[in-house]
């Protein structure tokens, strides 16, 4: 909804008179309401550790900086290399700002207007994800969707088609196991057992030959996208990209 400034500025002093929100992140009061949970300087400090110029061309990863005399045009993190996706990308780290947004969007079916203008300028970076023929939100399983009411995914990709035009796709994919929860201390090899075989592609003909944008809130190893990406590519579509809202990075690799 438009509103002009003056009057936009009115509505959120008056919100935040009658309902003062504290910063998730650094406890600050918020200011206006189009930053959602975390107030104007975390959002800040989001754009600015955005993601640094080294990182895995395909998965994203960030990668230790190499010595400034080195350059390599295409660097990969060697850990991507056998997933099925073709490029992935996040807003940025699972921090901040970031994290507090995609744990809110887990509870209330809202995006920030902040949140959604982060989506889409990284969304529009990219040229390998513009290439997108249509977006498949991550499905939960329909028993966690009767726990949950809503999938975080579904709400992430209609805020990214109402400002790309594509066409969000949420009857090809279902979630047909229902995963624990990734807990931590959960082994990589643990957390891939509990996802095999957990997507059933319903309905090919929408994805033949197509490339598929895959959603998610935050990406923290690769398997959901690789199990989704392996399902996609051997039901027809041509290619797999991913676009998570955030990305979990415990180390930098070498
Ligand atoms: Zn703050
Ligand atoms: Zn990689």
């Amino acid at each position: 909804m438009y509103l002009p400034k003056a009057i936009a500025g009115l509505r959120d002093a008056t919100l935040a008179m009658l309902y003062p929100t504290a910063c998730r992140v650094c406890g600050a009061m918020i200011e206006s309401w189009r930053d959602g949970v975390a107030c104007a300087k975390c959002w800040e400090e989001v754009q600015q550790t955005r993601w640094p110029e080294d990182f895995c061309t395909k998965c994203g990863l960030p990668l230790q900086p190499l010595p400034s005399q080195v350059q390599i045009e295409k660097r990969r993190c060697g850990r991507c290399d056998e997933m099925a996706f073709n490029y992935a990308r996040a807003c940025g780290p699972y921090e901040g700002a970031l994290r507090e947004s995609v744990l809110w969007l887990k509870t209330h079916p809202q995006i920030s207007q902040r949140m959604r203008e982060l989506l889409i300028a990284t969304f529009f970076a990219s040229p390998e994800l513009q290439a997108s023929e249509s977006i498949i939100p991550v499905p939960l399983h329909p028993g966690r969707l009767a726990e949950r009411t809503f999938n975080q995914a579904e709400i992430i990709a209609y805020a990214l088609s109402s400002a790309s035009g594509l066409r969000v796709d949420t009857a090809s994919l279902a979630r047909v196991k229902k995963t624990e929860m990734h807990r931590a201390g959960m082994g990589a090899r643990e957390r891939a057992r509990t996802l095999e075989k957990a997507f059933h592609l319903r309905a090919p003909r929408l994805i033949e030959n197509r490339v598929v944008l895959v959603v998610d809130d935050v990406m923290t190893t690769s398997r959901t996208a690789q199990e989704i990406a392996q399902t996609l590519i051997k039901g027809g579509a041509s290619v797999v990209n991913v676009l998570t809202l955030a990305r979990a990075v415990s180390m930098l690799v070498q």
